[in-house]
């Protein structure tokens, strides 16, 4: 078997999920599909959550109408049948409701996740009864039971040899040919939604990989496959046709968004090939991420990692820093779940850069206790692998760079990013 997933690009119109039908008509293997929240859906549920929890339940109603009628609407535009979409998603119109309006919100983390998850509950949900429709017959699969994780809401861990059972249990290929389940949620054990972090559906796609020993995990994605740099910021974009799953960790980590950093581990151990393919073309080859590449990557490659902070910190009696200070930084680090991309240090400083989140003002707070803390946001990390003087002159030209980083195949620099 094959997994296929699709994420909220490729779903974010009609005409995408008929896209997504053409490509599962292609072919005959048995697949597993995973699929994310059509379009902005995510953005929009984070919407509705913050009103909730502010107890504003008529702007918390309100948002949530509007993501029920972009889904009506995209389901009028697959259909003639006008009550299809409604009947459809009408009990999960009704469940969001319910909770909307006749229970309090808990605590951020744990009520993010069990409202958050129905824009991928939404979408599958469409999306599978619209393929039956039109004859691709499929399972429906809710991952809150299958994908079974500790309780760490909104970053949850899988646990790997719980969810084997449940998923084999549940996706069984000679009854059926093609299972639909969502990307980005499961369920702990008491039974209570979570999420396995922004952007966690690719993850999901290479967790069922490894547990179900598919041949290969396809994404499908609304450029080429895997380009040598970001086409938004830089023109002449190349397509990398092969990579390792340590060149894929690398690129994912320095900030690519092409998929999630999570991804390649669950895929590594176990050798499955994942293609990165486009979803307008689905005949183009895209790239693939593997063990062993005939050729390496022989082009430059450039990663812009946006809307980080740098915090430096200093300790109050002068001592040196590598010392005494390091476990306690890093312990608090991840206490916060704070992501560190580049570490510098000297005698009596260490500094960090990390992602700007909602965490990181209690971390620097907390931070206050033992050290002299600095920080300075509105940065951004440019990493270049397989890297030339002159190509270093032409992207870092009049540039504001705080700090720099060479090793004898990449350079990467922190620098003030550029309003735009
Ligand atoms: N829907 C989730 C998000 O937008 C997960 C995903 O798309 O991968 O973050
Ligand atoms: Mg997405």
């Amino acid at each position: 078997m094959k997994v296929y997933k699709f994420g909220g690009a490729s779903v974010k119109s009609a005409e995408g999920i008929r896209n997504v039908e053409h490509i599962l008509s292609m072919t005959d293997v048995p697949l597993f599909v995973i699929i994310s929240a059509m379009g902005k859906t995510t953005n929009a549920m984070e919407v509705v959550l913050n009103h909730f929890m502010n107890h504003q339940t008529t702007e918390a109603i309100d948002k949530w109408a509007e993501v029920e009628s972009y889904h009506l609407q995209i389901a009028s535009e697959l259909t003639e049948d006008k009550l299809w979409g409604f009947n459809v998603l009408r009990p999960i119109f009704d469940e969001m409701r319910e909770k909307l309006q006749n229970t309090y919100p808990g605590e951020y983390d744990q009520t993010y996740d069990a409202i958050v998850s129905y824009g991928e509950l939404l979408s599958t949900t469409l999306i599978s009864s619209y393929l039956n429709k039109v004859g691709i017959e499929n399972q429906w699969l809710d991952m809150r039971r299958l994908i079974l994780t500790d309780s760490n809401f909104r970053e949850a861990t899988v646990r790997l040899e719980d969810s084997q059972h449940q998923l084999e249990l549940a996706a069984d290929f000679s009854k059926c040919r093609i299972y639909i389940g969502q990307g980005f949620i499961g369920g702990n054990k008491h039974g209570q939604p979570t999420t396995l972090g922004r952007e966690g559906s690719d993850y999901s796609a290479a967790v069922v990989g490894n547990l179900l020993q598919a041949e290969s995990v396809t994404i499908w994605k609304d450029v080429p496959g895997i380009l040598n740099a970001d086409p938004r910021i830089f023109p002449n974009t190349v397509l990398i046709p092969e990579l390792t799953y340590y060149d894929a960790v690398e690129l994912a980590f320095s900030g690519a968004q092409i998929i999630h950093p999570k991804t390649i581990k669950p895929l590594e151990n176990k050798q499955i090939p994942l293609y990165v393919k486009p979803f307008e073309h689905p005949e183009m080859p895209g790239s693939v991420i593997k063990g062993s590449i005939a050729k390496p990557i022989d082009i430059p490659v450039l990663i812009v990692r946006k809307n980080l902070t740098l915090v430096t910190i200093r300790p109050l009696d002068f001592s040196f820093v590598l010392e005494d200070s390091l476990s306690k930084m890093f312990t608090l680090l991840h206490k916060h779940r704070l992501k560190v991309s580049l570490i510098q240090s000297s005698a009596v400083t260490i500094s960090v850069c990390v992602d700007n989140v909602r965490r990181l003002s209690a971390a620097i707070d907390e931070l206050g206790n033992d050290f002299r803390v600095s920080y300075n946001e509105g940065l951004e990390l440019l990493t270049i692998r397989g890297t030339s003087p002159q190509l270093i002159e032409k992207v870092t030209k009049g540039r504001d760079i705080l700090m720099s980083q060479h090793t004898r195949r990449t350079a990467k620099f922190l620098m003030k990013s550029i309003c735009q």
